[in-house]
């Protein structure tokens, strides 16, 4: 779908991905064997599964292991894409203290890989640093607004703390680091049970039921497409040294409304929108100033929210139907959170 793809030649490269079952590792691990890597996806399968990459396993250059990112990890790997960490609130929350000690003994046992192998690690970051943020839009140089004790800062702070270890592994050991901020992302893969605002979206529509609205409606996200945002990632990896932390999202805001009505739209749905009340210091508003990425990076995303909503919601279609003709084998069963 994107047209300026990056396409650089990874063959013969080793690259570990962790957290790479799961909504964004699966399109990142497919994408990197298409351009010749050798590729091995760790997880602990929280919210990802094996279902994501069910059709890479045949592959040669594809190995998926059970791991755990708070046990130190031991492969021969020239780069890592340090993924792991559940990313949406309903299961962050239901687990904070697993979340922020992913985040901080994941990226410690990361960056010591790292450091072990001199190979380049980067991180996926978070709009999240920025909190609710009272800069708007948000550069890079924006330090954020952060409630250190809510019920989002096991993920927030988490965040925070891992780009901090980055940092000093890099100040203090030479370690060669990288660092994206992903602002919210979406496409197939994402996980039906999820939480999420689209993948929300998405299922009511299909299913018949009234889309769920927190708050009023009026808060803005900006939403990515999986593929621009993989570019982003392969982009920013393959940089001569590091910058700092680069914002990597689409710079088009829409309400969580405006949302609603475009899934309502493209669903051919017209269903009701219920009014529930706004999740504890949910963002009012947030949208990625770019600037840095595409002078850096030579990169902007190119998925416009309706090309990118159709693409998602034939997936969803897809997974739907056949869970209703009985053939479960790539819907992403969701882990008992009790
Ligand atoms: P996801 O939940 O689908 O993927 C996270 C993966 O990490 C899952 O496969 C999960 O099983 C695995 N994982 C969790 N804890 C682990 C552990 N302790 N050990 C090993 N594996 C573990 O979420 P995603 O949307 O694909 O997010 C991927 C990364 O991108 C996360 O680091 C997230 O913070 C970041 N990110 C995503 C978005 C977004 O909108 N999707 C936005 C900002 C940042
Ligand atoms: N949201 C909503 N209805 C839902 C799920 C989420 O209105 O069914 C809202 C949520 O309150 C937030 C926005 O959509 O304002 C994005 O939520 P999501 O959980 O996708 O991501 P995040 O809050 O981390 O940006």
């Amino acid at each position: 779908m994107r047209q300026n793809m990056f396409t650089p030649d990874l063959a013969g490269k080793r690259i570990l991905v962790t957290g790479g079952a799961g909504f964004v590792g699966s399109h990142l691990c497919r994408r990197l064997l298409q351009l010749g890597a050798e590729v091995i996806c760790l997880d602990n399968f929280f919210t990802g599964s094996k279902a994501n990459v069910l059709d890479l396993l045949d592959n040669p250059k594809f190995d998926l292991v059970r791991h755990d990112v708070h046990q130190p990890m031991f492969y021969e790997v020239e780069q890592i894409y340090h993924l792991a960490c559940p990313a949406s609130p309903i299961h962050y929350q239901l687990h904070p203290v697993e979340t922020i000690t992913t985040s901080v003994v994941g990226s410690i046992n990361a960056l010591d890989l790292a450091m072990r192998k001199k190979a380049r690690v980067l991180l996926t970051s978070t709009s999240e640093v920025y909190g609710d943020p009272e800069v708007h839009p948000q550069p890079e140089t924006y330090r954020g607004h952060v409630n250190p004790n809510g019920p989002r800062a096991c993920y927030d702070e988490g965040k925070r703390c891992a780009e901090t270890l980055f940092c000093d592994y890099h100040r203090q050991y030479g370690v060669d680091v990288r660092i994206a901020r992903i602002f919210n992302t979406y496409g197939p893969n994402l996980n039906q049970a999820d939480g999420r605002v689209v993948s929300n979206f998405i299922v009511q529509a299909l299913r018949g039921e009234a889309l769920t609205i927190y708050g009023d409606g009026s808060q803005t996200r900006s939403f990515c497409y999986v593929t621009d945002l993989v570019d982003g990632l392969i982009r920013l990896m393959e940089m001569e040294r590091f910058a700092g932390p680069i914002n990597l999202g689409n710079p088009v805001e829409f309400t969580v409304k405006q949302l609603a009505e475009e899934v309502l739209k493209l669903t051919g749905s017209k269903l009701e929108l219920v009014h529930r009340p706004l999740p504890t210091d949910d963002p009012t508003q947030r949208r990625p100033v770019i600037r840095k990425a595409k002078e850096q990076l030579d990169w902007e995303p190119e998925i416009s929210l309706a090309l990118g909503l159709q693409a998602t919601i034939g997936w969803f279609r897809a997974q739907m139907a056949a869970e209703l003709g009985g053939d479960e084998g790539r819907v992403t069963p969701l882990r008992r959170l009790s």
